[in-house]
């Protein structure tokens, strides 16, 4: 097949929009998706200024999403001194799994000259994932664990390094499947929050003095453009599964979404535009989360929470305890 755009050879057909590309013509609508995401979004605020710039923290785990997004935002503000990259590495302590992708993290921020920072479990918690699978106080899926523990310190260290946004690179199928699984489960809740957290523009959202604002300037490119954008670019992808990776749900719902995408192509956009909508009526309705119940400090490590620890500490002394 030639390509639409310039009848060179295809390397892709999209069957949502019938598009057949080629190599450059296929990148180039990748970043044009990411560059008017952003500004949809209205990611950088009219006070960046080359003086004053702004700070974007993007969590880079070396999977083909945060490689892919570091490497568009990378391109995109090189010349725009009014934002600042840095790249945020977490290491959960996952035997021959983090150890690869972060050299693949280190490659891509020396490729690109950015400043990277890596932050382990094991200096900031004591443990390391591989223990806490082991000892599982709480009778719970590893990644129930690993989510808290990561949300903790992107959190921490966006604020540490003085950031403005804190970028993550969720694609298309992510959010798709996530909006999905909130509405199979009735979690109403859950969909408020995904608004506020990520969805609602910037000025709009919670004004706790702790939160830095979210974005995932990825989120309408689909998984598998992602991993070719990678592979044609030469990034340095890490691709190995997480030999804890347990959510058998979220397996489920990603087979479902592949048969519905390839019988109904475009239903993950149709989710996602339906959803944002959803979303921004639920945060209207039922308030966002946590954010709009009275917030405390952690009595261990203060971070917001409306109990004595917060969840995370309370997960750690869990993990100890055994
Ligand atoms: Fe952590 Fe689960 Fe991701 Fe593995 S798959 S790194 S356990 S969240």
């Amino acid at each position: 097949m030639d390509c639409d755009k310039c009848g060179r050879e295809a390397v892709m057909h999209a069957a949502y929009s019938g598009l057949h590309l080629c190599e450059e013509h296929f990148c180039r609508s990748v970043d044009k998706r990411v560059r008017r995401r952003v500004r949809e979004d209205d990611l950088l605020s009219s006070s960046a200024t080359p003086e004053n710039p702004e700070t974007w923290l993007v969590g880079l785990s070396g999977g083909k999403d945060s490689v892919v997004l570091t490497k568009i935002l990378h391109e995109t503000f090189r010349e725009d001194p009014r934002v600042e990259i840095l790249a945020l590495t977490i290491h959960e302590g996952i035997e021959g799994y983090r150890d690869e992708s972060l050299e693949a993290c280190e490659e891509l921020a020396a490729d690109l000259d950015l400043r990277h920072e890596v932050v382990t479990y094991e200096e900031e918690f004591d443990l390391r994932m591989d223990d806490v699978v082991d000892k599982d106080p709480e009778n719970m899926a590893a990644c129930a664990y690993c989510g808290v523990f990561r949300r903790d310190l992107l959190s921490k260290y966006a604020e540490e390094l003085d950031a403005d946004k804190l970028l993550t690179g969720h694609n298309l199928d992510d959010e798709a499947e996530t909006a999905l699984m909130n509405f199979l489960e009735g979690d109403v809740a859950q969909v408020a929050k995904h608004f506020d957290a990520s969805l609602a523009p910037f000025d709009e959202r919670s004004d706790q003095d702790d939160f830095v604002p979210r974005a995932k300037p990825l989120r309408d490119v689909p998984e598998k453009e992602v991993a070719l954008y990678a592979q044609l670019e030469d990034l340095p992808a890490h691709i190995t599964e997480c030999p804890h990776s347990s959510e058998a749900y979220r397996a489920e719902i990603q087979d479902l979404m592949l048969s519905l995408e390839e019988n109904h192509p475009g239903t993950r956009h149709s989710i996602m535009a339906g959803y944002e909508e959803l979303a921004a009526l639920a945060a209207e309705e039922f308030g966002a989360g946590e954010g709009d119940r009275e917030l405390g400090e952690c009595e261990r490590c203060g971070a917001s929470t409306t109990r004595e620890l917060c969840r995370k500490c309370s997960l750690v002394e869990a993990v100890h305890a055994v």
